[in-house]
């Protein structure tokens, strides 16, 4: 889905998407409704992007593998200007130190805003970076591979190592 700017009202343009084409299928899987919103408004040249995201995640657990839901909601601004044509993109970097204000902004080669993309974008950055079904996840155990939340196994006692066996000893 391409926005061109030239298709931008001056009062702005407002996008409601529910459907899941945008979403990276191969790495990315989720459950039940998928609800993106995006508004781009004029500002001169520039863009200015504004959109939310929500969707339920599926996620493996880093601890006992097993797939969660993990409900995720993120909001997001950029601001999409034009690259000058005559401007070599390097020039052009160094003159433009990134000031606070500046950190989103997109230069874009060509007046043309890919809406899928962006939104894709926003979702890689708004992944939980630690993932865990819980809190309170037990993970596997090390040694025999049980689901320690679903199962208890006698390793731990077996090995004597574990605070399990210096509990043990510290009682007798
Ligand atoms: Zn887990
Ligand atoms: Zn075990």
């Amino acid at each position: 889905m391409i926005v061109k700017f030239d298709e931008i009202p001056e009062d702005g343009l407002a996008l409601h998407l529910t459907e899941t084409a945008w979403i990276p299928g191969e790495e990315i899987s989720w459950q039940g409704p998928v609800d993106a919103s995006i508004f781009l408004g004029k500002n001169g040249e520039r863009i200015l992007c504004e959109g939310s995201l929500r969707l339920t995640l599926l996620l493996d657990c880093d601890r006992c593998l097993e797939q969660f839901a993990a409900p995720l909601e993120t909001e997001f601004k950029i601001d999409f200007e034009l690259l000058p044509a005559d401007l070599a993109q390097q020039d052009f970097a160094s003159e433009h130190e990134c000031s606070e204000a500046e950190m989103d902004v997109v230069y874009l080669e060509e007046p043309l805003i890919d809406i899928h993309a962006t939104l894709a974008q926003q979702l890689y950055l708004a992944m939980p970076e630690k993932r865990l079904c819980g809190e309170e996840c037990q993970g596997l155990c090390p040694v025999c591979g049980v689901n320690r939340n679903l199962e208890q196994c006698d390793c731990a006692k077996k090995s004597g190592l574990s605070p399990f066996g210096v509990l043990a000893r510290l009682k007798h």
